[in-house]
């Protein structure tokens, strides 16, 4: 049975060390001021939205939802991103993704201030996250790393297959696990045989939104196994691991809930906060 990589105890121990960075930052009066626009009524979308709500202010983080009806414009949304950019309070700024079909998220992404982008997915701060200058990190691919840290897993020469090429999750983890020295493939819904990729990897990454899509099969021996799939199945939450069946063969696993989610919120307000040091420094 491979072991645990628990991403609730981690995310709970990180989480300790950032409430005290952002009690300093309040108590110096510069308190992170974070905001997250939601376009429609994607039922998934608002219990992120909602999460981060919460994790942000039980951190005492200012946290601003701005919940828009599914026909917003795209030009309505790009004067609510810019007004946010020029406002000084303002320290973080998000659009929950996926927006509707009618809005062009590069339009946005271009919008978004660089130095307020908590995803990182402005242009400008993916460039930096490729050439190993990163402003800021995206959330779900710093939280894996900071997991493998946490169980001093080092990558230094593993092969390793992430499944999914979005820009949010398998793109910048490609660049995080480069630069851990890990070799990189990344695959997609084009692949023409998965297993043969997976099953010569040391650590395979799941991220497509296709539940079990992983099975024992097409994971060797002793693998690391991260899961991010977050699939809803009769009102159960399960990955895109067989979880079952591949921690029989696995080293390392994460499970579905409490693996990669946990971390994600966590390391989002960590880019947060992070963010809002630089802003106010910069400001004096
Ligand atoms: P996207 O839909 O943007 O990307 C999915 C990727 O999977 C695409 O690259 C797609 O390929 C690929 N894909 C689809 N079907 C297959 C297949 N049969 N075989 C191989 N690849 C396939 O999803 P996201 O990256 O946004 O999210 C992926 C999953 O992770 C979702 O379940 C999401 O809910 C979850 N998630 C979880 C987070 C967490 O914190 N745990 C955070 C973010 C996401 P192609 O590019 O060719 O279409």
């Amino acid at each position: 049975m491979g072991k645990i990589l628990d991403g609730k105890k981690v995310a709970q121990i990180k989480s300790e060390e950032l409430k005290h960075t952002v009690e300093k930052l309040v108590s110096e009066g510069k308190t992170p001021h974070f905001c997250v626009i939601n376009i429609g009524a994607d039922p998934a979308s608002k219990v992120y939205v909602a999460t981060k709500a919460r994790r942000a202010k039980k951190l005492g983080i200012i946290e601003e939802t701005y919940q828009l009806p599914a026909e917003t414009t795209e030009a309505e949304v790009i004067a609510l991103i810019e007004k946010l950019n020029a406002d000084p309070e303002i320290t973080g700024v998000m659009v929950q993704l996926p927006a509707p079909d009618h809005i062009d998220v590069d339009h946005l992404m271009a919008t978004i201030d660089p130095e307020k982008d908590v995803d990182c997915l402005t242009p400008a701060n993916t460039g930096r996250l490729w050439i190993g200058n990163h402003f800021v990190e995206p959330a779900t691919a710093s939280g894996i790393i900071t997991l493998l840290d946490y169980y001093d897993i080092d990558l230094t020469g593993l092969n390793a297959v992430i499944v999914g090429r979005s820009n949010i999750v398998g793109k910048p983890l490609a660049a995080l696990l480069l630069e851990r020295n890990a070799s990189v493939s990344i695959l997609h819904s084009r692949t023409k045989n998965l297993a043969e990729h997976t099953k010569n990897a040391d650590i395979v990454v799941a991220a497509v939104g296709h539940p079990k899509l992983i099975t024992a099969d097409m994971v060797k021996e002793g693998a690391i196994v991260i899961d991010v799939g977050i699939n809803r199945v009769d009102k159960h939450l399960i990955g895109d691991v067989d979880f079952d069946e591949v921690s029989k063969k696995a080293a390392w696993i994460t499970p579905v809930p409490g693996g990669v989610g946990p971390l994600t919120v966590e390391s989002l307000m960590e880019q947060v906060v992070k963010l809002a040091m630089r802003h106010k420094n910069d400001r004096g």
